[in-house]
């Protein structure tokens, strides 16, 4: 179990997209207590979702990463987080039924506090005033008080993640997972087409069982689901001290969540935050843009994944639905050409967002569902593995992106436009999007 701070001391590498944290000995304070706190996860529970992640890579498992962009304290509810891991649940059942695979569940959740932006600064009327860089760093009301960055707001994060794990591990161990309750996961969400079809697909999942039960299948190994966390690795004052040395291996693990990807602004080869995760034996995700040039990811490869260890790299690709069939194969190929076999998640969120005529930061069903359609088509064609789909998602009935079978429009996202960051798929357009994902997969 890691439980020693790791007394390595870190490289002075250049580090972007950190906060201008105050200069008057507080990160320093907060630093020694994080390093002082226990870890949220173990290094045995990331060493199972690499042997996970690596089925993935061949083609034996699916991998389904979802949650907010931004996680916010105040919306660490009970309420909210049973619907986000409901639909996450539900997503799978309708991929692992209609493509009979199994489904490696691994949340955007217990960590997701931190943002990359564009700007550091925000410009209301005449006023500028940092930019909102997530709930770990500042707060988003837009008043001088509430967007200085509090190092205070580390441990804040620290405690919203162990306590949103505990709640996440209670739902998937204690029972409420067990698929025999596949129809209880669509209580309480509202009415609409996709909620009926997956009340059907709940009824043949129920006869499968009752079949298995009758053929005396034994039901244990079905009670708890494995549901890993993940997060992006961007505040290294937050990382660093929660990274401990694994007594078993005496290798260090980053404690603060399962898995650990490296954002798509933030993955240059001699920066700090490739060297840091280079430096821990989580599985590690790489986003990929567009313009990703194949050396690079090569060096990359190179760097965090030098035995190339099946499941300890996962490449998520955010191309854009209008790109992705073009920029996606000569990556994929090349690497395919040096042999390496990473795991292809789908990001299709991050290159589909546009501003609407109403102003909101928006992104189509329509756009997203293409680009997943254009990621299997590349790989197809490659004969490489499509091994995932990364998704923002709600459990809660927002309007924040356009389209589905009850369409939200342009008119409709002012409603519910609750996300502090990107627009996030709600409950019915996420269970769309399952079956349209299980049939491209079952194809
Ligand atoms: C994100 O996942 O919220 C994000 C900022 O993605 P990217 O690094 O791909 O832009
Ligand atoms: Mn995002």
């Amino acid at each position: 179990m890691p439980t020693r701070p790791v007394g390595l001391e870190w490289p002075q590498l250049p580090a972007k997209q950190q906060p201008s944290w105050p200069d008057d000995g507080s990160l320093e304070r907060v630093r020694e207590t994080l390093a002082t706190y226990p870890p949220l996860v173990f290094a045995g529970e990331c060493d199972d979702l690499r042997t996970r992640l690596a089925a993935a890579s061949r083609g034996e498992a699916f991998v389904l990463q979802g949650g907010d962009c931004a996680e916010m304290f105040a919306s660490a509810t009970a309420d909210n987080i049973r619907d986000r891991v409901k639909t996450i649940l539900q997503m799978a059942a309708v991929l692992t039924y209609g493509a009979s695979t199994p489904v490696v569940k691994l949340g955007r959740i217990a960590g997701q506090f931190a943002k990359p932006r564009s700007k550091d600064t925000e410009t209301r009327g005449d006023v500028t005033l940092p930019a909102y860089r997530g709930d770990m760093v500042n707060d988003f009301a837009f008043t001088p008080e509430a967007r200085r960055p509090d190092p205070e707001r580390l441990l804040q994060a620290y405690n919203t993640s162990a306590a949103t794990l505990n709640l996440v591990r209670a739902f998937t161990q204690g029972g409420f997972a067990d698929l025999r309750n596949v129809h209880d996961w669509n209580k309480g969400f509202i009415a609409n087409a996709a909620n009926a079809r997956y009340e059907k697909t709940a009824k043949d999942i129920d006869r499968a069982m009752r079949f298995m039960a009758a053929c005396g299948v034994d039901f244990d190994a079905l009670r708890a689901v494995d549901f890993f966390s993940s997060h992006e690795a961007l505040l290294l004052d937050y990382e660093r001290p929660l990274t401990r040395v694994d007594s078993r291996s005496g290798r260090p693990y980053a404690t603060s969540g399962h898995m650990l990807w490296v954002g798509e602004r933030t993955r240059e080869i001699d920066g700090a935050h490739i060297d840091f995760v280079s430096r821990v034996s989580n599985p590690v995700g790489m986003k990929v843009g567009p313009k990703a040039d194949p050396d690079d990811l090569l060096r990359i490869i190179d760097k965090i994944d030098p035995e190339r260890e099946p499941g300890r790299l996962t490449f998520i690709t955010r191309m854009g639905a209008g790109t992705i069939r073009e920029a996606l194969p000569p990556i994929v190929e090349r690497l395919k050409a040096e042999g390496a076999a990473p795991v292809w998640i789908t990001d299709p969120m991050h290159g589909n967002t546009f501003e609407s005529a109403s102003g909101f930061k928006t992104r189509r069903l329509d756009d997203i569902v293409d680009e997943v359609r254009g990621f299997f088509e590349v790989h197809e064609a490659a004969g490489t593995v499509p091994g995932g789909l990364h998704v923002e998602l709600t459990g809660n009935d927002v309007t924040e992106c356009l389209g589905g079978s009850v369409e939200v429009r342009d008119e409709d996202l002012e409603s519910r436009y609750e996300s502090a960051c990107d627009p996030r798929l709600n409950h019915q357009q996420s269970l769309e999007l399952a079956y349209l994902v299980a049939e491209m997969l079952s194809a």
